[in-house]
């Protein structure tokens, strides 16, 4: 009988703590940091384009209207995800990434400021410790973002990459703000992060030859989110981040449906 009671006391506090948490994430705001897909969105400059064609849009022989479309894609294009496959060989790919792996509190710093000075400016370890100074140590499974002010270039593609080239002469062209492969180290050596985003192309600045920063941090199975939308109605601290890749099998990157919770 006494057991019985337990039982029916430990269900019951399931059961409210259940409800606690949809009653909270009905009421939090959500923001979603991921940019639409369609024939502006931002590629590297040796990549081709999305495509989305008609297979049927309109009303069929049988009088009711019906809609389908196809689409291809690079992998990374777009507000996108990294695996650890993209620069570690064995790494794993989009597929392996458990759950755990995709959510968790944000770390926002932002290096607004700078990254205005210098268009190929390179967070480094002194911007995360500045931000460890007022927020305390980043939280075990946190999702760092930079946020370097670059999102709002995003639909002025020469103001975003650097250049309206194409191919290598594009590459070559590149500029936009990074993080710097000290930094990479430094985070992949002493903090437990699930992911590192960024508001431009790429985690390694426009500059960069070497993707160092991309091979230590696919190297520590620290995967990345590039070309992030919205970053700055996020804050510093304080939002929590869901970033569902499409679960492409053997994929080193894939489309990212990323959002930010706000209690
Ligand atoms: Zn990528």
């Amino acid at each position: 009988m006494k057991h019985n009671l337990i039982l029916l006391l430990l269900f019951g506090l399931y059961a409210c703590s259940q409800s606690d948490l949809s009653m909270q994430l009905q009421k939090a705001s959500w923001i979603d940091l991921s940019h639409e897909y369609d024939s502006n969105t931002v590629y590297w400059p040796t990549n081709v384009k999305f495509r989305h064609d008609t297979v049927f849009c309109g009303i069929n022989s049988q009088n009711y209207f019906y809609a389908s479309f196809k689409y291809s894609a690079e992998e990374h294009g777009g507000t996108h995800f990294d695996a650890p496959l993209h620069f570690h060989q064995g790494g794993e790919s989009i597929e392996k990434i458990g759950m755990e792996r995709l959510h968790g509190p944000a770390v926002v710093v932002d290096v607004t400021e700078h990254a205005s000075q210098s268009r190929d400016y390179l967070v480094g370890k002194t911007d995360l410790e500045n931000w460890e100074k007022i927020h305390g140590r980043i939280p075990d499974g946190a999702v760092i973002l930079l946020r370097t002010g670059w999102g709002k270039f995003y639909h002025d593609h020469l103001k975003y990459t650097g250049t309206l080239k194409t191919g290598v002469d594009g590459v070559r062209e590149l500029h936009f703000p990074g993080l710097d492969p000290q930094a990479a180290k430094w985070i992949a050596e002493n903090r437990k992060v699930v992911a590192i985003g960024i508001d431009t192309p790429s985690i390694d600045n426009g500059q960069s030859t070497e993707f160092l920063t991309h091979r230590i941090l696919c190297a520590s199975g620290i995967t990345a989110y590039e070309n992030i939308a919205r970053l700055d109605e996020v804050p510093e601290k304080g939002a929590y981040i869901v970033a569902f890749p499409m679960k492409i099998k053997g994929g080193s990157g894939a489309p990212l449906r990323i959002a930010a919770i706000l209690p």
